[in-house]
């Protein structure tokens, strides 16, 4: 088992309250003006550390005409520590195919929309593929500024450098049985397998990992990543079970399966 905890970093909280669903205005220095051209833009965001932003989605962000946020109050955040102004729209997974409509009636007359989700790659486990599919459909542009993933990140963290090859599976289904039976077709992969999971289901996804592949399969955590309390460890579920008895399995995870 190996475990490791980096120094300080940034960090965005989620907020529990209800999404809204209304535009809020985000304070701030005045907009730089546009000069986007008309199109979505799927824009990537920090997975946690606020520095995980690249230049350019910035400058997307600052001169987007309007800006769908999965979370507008959550985006709001990010914005703030910005100093961006922007016009946001909420667009979640309750609301994404009816919000295709609007995004392609505003890039038609000439708009720029930037879209982003709470963290990371949208359409990656977030909203965005049905906007993106749907502009393109409609036969206007679509742009990506690509950032942070948690797969990507974990990936290159847990450095699986016996195949070159990996497959992401993202969130299991949250009944038990088609879980179990999801692992037993992802195990005849024989590459690591990515999962995305939350605190509430970590223990339960290591019992059912055991009972389902036997107690010697191994597995690499990552959790918090680019947090405050990042942290990693790698072992068998009875390993891993034994480590959160003494410490936090709160936040987030990326679960890679190892061959
Ligand atoms: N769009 C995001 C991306 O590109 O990674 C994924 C969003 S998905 C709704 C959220 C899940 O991603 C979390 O439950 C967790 O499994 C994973 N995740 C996101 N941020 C993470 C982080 N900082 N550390 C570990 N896992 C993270």
């Amino acid at each position: 088992m190996q475990t490791e905890t980096p120094g300080t970093a940034e960090t965005t909280e989620r907020p529990e309250e209800e999404l809204e669903d209304e535009v809020t205005e985000v304070e701030g220095t005045p907009e730089t003006g546009g000069g986007l051209p008309s199109g979505l833009y799927l824009v990537g965001t920090p997975i946690g550390n606020l520095e995980d932003i690249t230049l350019r989605a910035l400058r997307v962000l600052r001169t987007a005409t309007l800006l769908m946020a999965e979370d507008t109050r959550h985006t709001g955040l990010l914005l703030a520590h910005y100093q961006i102004r922007a016009r946001l729209l909420s667009c979640h997974k309750f609301n994404e195919r009816s919000r295709a409509d609007l995004v392609i009636e505003r890039i038609r007359s000439g708009a720029s929309v930037a879209l982003v989700s709470d963290a990371g790659m949208p359409g990656i486990s977030d909203p965005g593929a049905r906007t993106a599919a749907a502009v393109r459909a409609a036969g206007l542009p679509v742009t990506v500024i690509p950032g942070p993933s948690a797969v990507t990140t974990a990936v290159a963290l847990a450095g699986c450098a016996e195949t070159p090859s990996f497959y992401f599976e993202g969130f299991l289904d949250h009944k038990t049985a088609t879980r179990r039976r999801r692992l037993h077709e992802l195990d005849g992969l024989r590459c690591p397998v990515v999962f995305y999971e939350s605190t509430h289901r970590i223990l339960k996804l290591l019992d059912e990992v055991e009972e389902e592949l036997g107690p010697d399969r191994s597995l690499f955590l990552a959790r918090e990543l680019t947090k405050k309390f990042e942290e990693t460890v790698q072992g068998t579920p009875t390993v891993l079970r034994e480590h959160f008895r003494t410490h936090s399995h709160k936040g987030e995870f990326v679960v890679i399966l190892l061959p």
